[in-house]
């Protein structure tokens, strides 16, 4: 049976990972320090005998005892107003804490995959986004220390790969959405969601011609499953590429919650990317992947999950 340690476990992606190598007849070991994640996104695992959890910040000396086959490091802080909040422990998460996981890798002979994002392309200057593009990040800006974090942890990781001989895969994952996104995490298919449940406007940040690509959770979780298993060492891209911008997308929430609430507009945060969309030539060409669940039934099964909630859940504040 392979061993799989899964960092970010009890987050929204972490948890869907764990579900997916439970699945394929994984030993699973969940990692996480709960800071934005949350034990009910595991709670159906803990009477399952091949998954473990490990309550840890990864950011300090990481061990796990016996043989580990793979690796998946996904913790981190990754909504904007979670990074913002808590911006030493993204930039230490990213740097420190990938560090602990690749001399993991190395001192297990383990395979790692590292969670990027599309953030290291920052205001993306070209459209769409292919993998050769450098970005165009303010490294001092409010979000830098997201993607600066990022951007670190994949140097680091080639590093380890050209230098150790590690086996490495990096995927850079594009806006990715589904059930067990944390109501309250500021991005902005909870916001709309929880807007739309409590009978509120829904707040468009600037005057939402700002574009996003939204991925299902599912696709997102069968292109890392892919990719973790491929020979293919460069950064691959992740995402569905069904461009809307953000004032057509509330519309589209308010249709499908069969709500009618009024659209209602806020100051643009700073450094908040115009435009992106993931060019995913190379994914279809090395993985043979591309997403099948398109937005309306994807946003439907993830408005089917927020309708669950308990409307304490629903107005319980965060921040
Ligand atoms: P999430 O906040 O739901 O999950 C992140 C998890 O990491 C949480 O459970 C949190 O408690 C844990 N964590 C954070 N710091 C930790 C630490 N120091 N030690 C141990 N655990 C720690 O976010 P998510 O959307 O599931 O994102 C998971 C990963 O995917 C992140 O690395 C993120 O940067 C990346 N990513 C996600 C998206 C997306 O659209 N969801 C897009 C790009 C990249
Ligand atoms: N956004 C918005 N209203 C909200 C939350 C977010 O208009 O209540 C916008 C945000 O400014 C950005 C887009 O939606 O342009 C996606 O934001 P999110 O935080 O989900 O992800 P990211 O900016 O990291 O892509």
């Amino acid at each position: 049976m392979k061993k799989i340690l899964i960092t970010g476990a009890a987050g929204f992606l972490g948890s869907h990972l764990c579900d997916r190598f439970l699945k394929e007849g994984y030993q699973v070991i969940g990692m996480d320090n709960l800071i934005t994640g949350d034990l009910k996104n595991l709670e159906h695992l803990f009477k399952n005998e091949h998954f473990e959890f490990y309550h840890h910040d990864v950011s300090t000396f990481v061990h796990v005892p016996g043989r580990l086959d793979y690796i998946l490091h996904f913790a981190s802080p990754a909504s904007p107003i979670d990074y913002l909040k808590i911006p030493i422990q993204t930039l230490k998460v990213g740097s420190l804490g990938t560090h602990n996981l690749l001399g993991l890798a190395r001192a297990k002979g383990a395979r790692i995959l590292i969670a990027s994002t599309s953030e290291v392309y920052g205001d993306p200057l070209v459209h769409p986004q292919t993998e050769e593009y450098y970005g165009n990040v303010n490294t001092i800006g409010p979000r830098g220390v997201y993607d600066e974090a990022k951007r670190f942890q994949e140097s680091i990781t080639m590093a380890y790969h050209r230098y150790h001989g590690l086996e490495t895969r990096i995927v850079r994952i594009f806006n990715t959405y589904g059930p067990r996104m944390r109501l309250n995490d500021g991005r902005v298919i909870p916001a709309f969601m929880g807007q739309a449940l409590r009978g509120e406007d829904l707040t468009i940040f600037g005057d939402g011609s700002q574009t996003r690509s939204f991925c299902y959770v599912d696709d997102q979780v069968e292109g890392i499953y892919r990719l973790l298993l491929s020979d293919y060492v460069l950064p691959v891209n992740i995402g569905n590429p069904n461009e809307i911008t953000i004032k057509d997308f509330a519309e589209e929430i308010i249709k499908l919650t069969g709500t009618d609430q009024k659209l209602t507009y806020r100051p643009l945060p700073q450094n908040d990317p115009l435009q992106r969309q993931p060019d995913i030539s190379k994914a279809r060409e090395i993985l043979g992947w591309e997403p099948k669940v398109d937005r309306a039934e994807g946003m439907k099964k993830t408005f089917e999950y927020f309708r669950t909630l308990t409307s304490e859940e629903l107005n319980k504040k965060e921040h």
